[in-house]
């Protein structure tokens, strides 16, 4: 039986970004330097392909760091991590790695320039994710007030409207958070923010491009996990354009291939965390169902490359 014609439009960028790259050549590189085990402090990114690929290789994941026995490197995760957990590893003379994105690193810096400077921080991020915890976690608690929603930015209340300043989570949906910053600046004229919000370039890349195709779509299919935040946005973005179908896969297994068997069009994107390898298995699930024709939509190309930690380039002293 012939099989039905698909197209499928390949959303570009999409995928791992440079955060991520760098946080898993991080955990490669520790485990060659230093020898297996080498334990990371939650899951380095969130892709549970990355992590157990990095589990062959002599990682082993924990929650907490008292998980972590003495005399072995410890990694933390690209996500970020509150101040307190490189001063517990430094009390207990861990040797420790710091995965944290440089992005995420860069509004660190931003909340403590807000607070040495007098002003209470409103946060624009997700309660409970790893991110979210590590930035509040940079400064003495109460210092820095969480906003999820433009309903909550309407009913907060502030210490003093003249000393306050916004930053956000790196993996929001851009929209969303533009009207969030509305309501932010029309209650609080003297807010002070960055130029741009914290969203990061492959965040906002990879939903230029969702954008660029949710309209064309029956159906789209982000490659992610479900704990992965900027995956999750990518499904609302391509819903908000009317794209109905727009689903979260793991990988080929979890396709509902009931839910596409009467689509002509099919638009196919990763979050920042899901290798390429997943999303070319989803491909070749794709090819044993229909007649594949691929085109791939660009909206921009990007080079952002980010040094690796001195300590894990510096050659060994002889
Ligand atoms: S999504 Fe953005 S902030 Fe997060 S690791 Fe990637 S580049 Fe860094």
């Amino acid at each position: 039986m012939s099989k039905r014609n698909l197209t499928i439009l390949l959303a570009n960028p999409r995928g791992f970004c440079a955060g991520v790259e760098r946080a898993i050549e991080i955990v490669e590189r520790a485990i060659e330097k230093y020898g297996p085990p080498v334990y990371v402090r939650h899951e380095i990114v969130h892709n549970r392909y990355v992590v157990e690929a990095l589990q062959d290789k002599g990682a082993v994941f924990v929650e907490e760091l008292d998980e972590v026995p003495d005399g072995v490197p410890v990694i933390f995760s690209a996500h970020g991590v509150p101040k307190v957990v490189p001063a517990e590893a430094e009390r207990r003379k861990l040797l420790y790695v710091d995965a944290t994105c440089p992005l995420v690193s860069k509004v660190h810096r931003e909340a403590e320039r807000h607070h040495r400077d007098g002003r209470q921080i409103v946060l624009i991020g997700h309660a409970g994710h790893p991110e979210v915890i590590g930035t509040m976690g940079q400064l003495p608690e109460g210092s820095i007030v969480l906003v999820e929603s433009a309903d909550q930015a309407e009913s907060l209340e502030v210490e003093d409207p003249k000393r306050l300043a916004y930053i956000t989570q790196t993996t929001l949906s851009v929209d969303d958070t533009v009207g969030i910053i509305e309501v932010l600046q029309r209650r609080f004229p003297k807010i002070s923010g960055p130029k741009k919000e914290d969203i990061c370039y492959a965040t906002t890349n990879r939903q230029s491009a969702v954008k660029a195709i949710a309209e064309r779509c029956d159906a789209l299919l982000v490659v992610g996990a479900p704990n992965s935040s900027n995956s999750a946005r990518l499904v609302e973005v391509a819903r908000k354009l009317g794209c109905e179908r727009a689903m979260l896969v793991q990988r080929a297994a979890d396709v509902d291939w009931s839910a596409l068997a009467d689509i002509d069009v099919l638009g196919i994107t990763a979050g920042a965390s899901a290798p390429e390898v997943l999303v070319e298995e989803v491909i070749a699930a794709c090819r044993e169902h229909f007649d594949v024709g691929i085109e791939e939509v660009t909206v921009t190309s990007e080079d952002v490359v980010f040094k690796l930690p001195r300590m894990l380039t510096a050659p060994a002293a002889a």
